[in-house]
């Protein structure tokens, strides 16, 4: 706007400014629409009624149990075959049985909310990696050598120190957990991960990467974390084109005793 032609008179700058601001000002005014509270109101579609469980950690009413019943009816071996999970599972406790392997659930899931609870054994032995090892796979995927997918690490950093970006609560190899929350051993501890998978093109390159926002103990640990790929043991993450998958629970191979799991439950998003 030509200040000078609207205000010829005015020859001192200071003038000419405070002109501008006042002009630019009133135009803003003029300009602004008059809304009417009800027009950023949204009363449709209404979310669904779901009942929260009574304590924390509780499933909520449209939660999927995966240790329910007497025996492991929602896992089997993570084998290319299958075959029966040969976990121990007793009284809604399921306990790692190394010599089975990892085990991954007969289900495939997408986008989910995952809440599970694990508890290291009191009297836990080994030190670094070798100490309560296990992990959450979010999407167990195939992959020639190793333990293929997403891991959020679970081992005991009670008192036991290791690589950051391997400690629990890590995005393995890719994220440290923003704070430490580990219990002692022997105390249960929960897991509440909220997973978005990747997606894919046609053509099989990433259209969009998979992100973890994980609470430890119900503490933020990951905060919308954006994933770089995998979280192989060696070398660099890696996007593989993938769908739905099953989520893995990892029978680490280290000499230390196995760990528990109860109460796991998921909701799809
Ligand atoms: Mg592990």
């Amino acid at each position: 706007m030509d200040i000078n032609f609207l205000i010829p008179k005015l020859n001192n700058m200071k003038w000419k400014v405070l002109a501008c601001v006042l002009i630019s000002s009133m135009t803003h005014v003029s300009a602004q629409k008059k809304y009417d509270p009800k027009e950023t109101e949204i009363y449709s579609p209404v979310p669904r009624l779901v009942t929260a469980g009574k304590q924390y950690g509780q499933a909520p009413s449209d939660a999927i149990q995966l240790l329910t019943g007497t025996k492991l009816s929602e896992w089997e071996a993570d084998k290319a075959m299958g075959g029966p999970a040969g976990w121990i599972f007793e009284k809604g406790i399921m306990t790692v049985n190394k010599k089975a392997g990892d085990i991954r659930t007969k289900r495939k899931f997408t986008n989910f909310q995952l809440h599970l609870e694990y508890r290291i054994p009191k009297h836990i032995t080994g030190t670094g990696q070798a100490r309560g090892n296990s992990g959450l796979f979010l999407a167990s995927l195939e992959v020639e050598e190793g333990a293929g997918g997403y891991e959020i690490q679970i081992l005991d950093n009670y008192q036991n120190s290791t690589y950051v970006n391997g400690q629990a609560a890590s995005i393995y190899k890719q994220y440290p957990p923003l704070v430490n929350a580990c219990k002692p051993p022997g105390e249960w501890q929960t897991y509440d991960v909220v997973w978005k998978a990747p997606r894919f093109r046609n053509d099989g390159t990433l259209e969009s990467p998979a992100t973890i926002t994980a609470f430890h103990n119900g503490v933020l640990v990951q905060d919308h974390a954006i994933l770089k790929g995998d979280t192989p043991y060696t070398g660099p993450p890696v996007y593989r084109p993938h769908g739905a998958a099953p989520i893995k629970l990892q029978a680490h191979g280290d000499k230390s005793e196995p760990i528990s799991f109860k109460n796991i439950w998921i909701r799809e998003l």
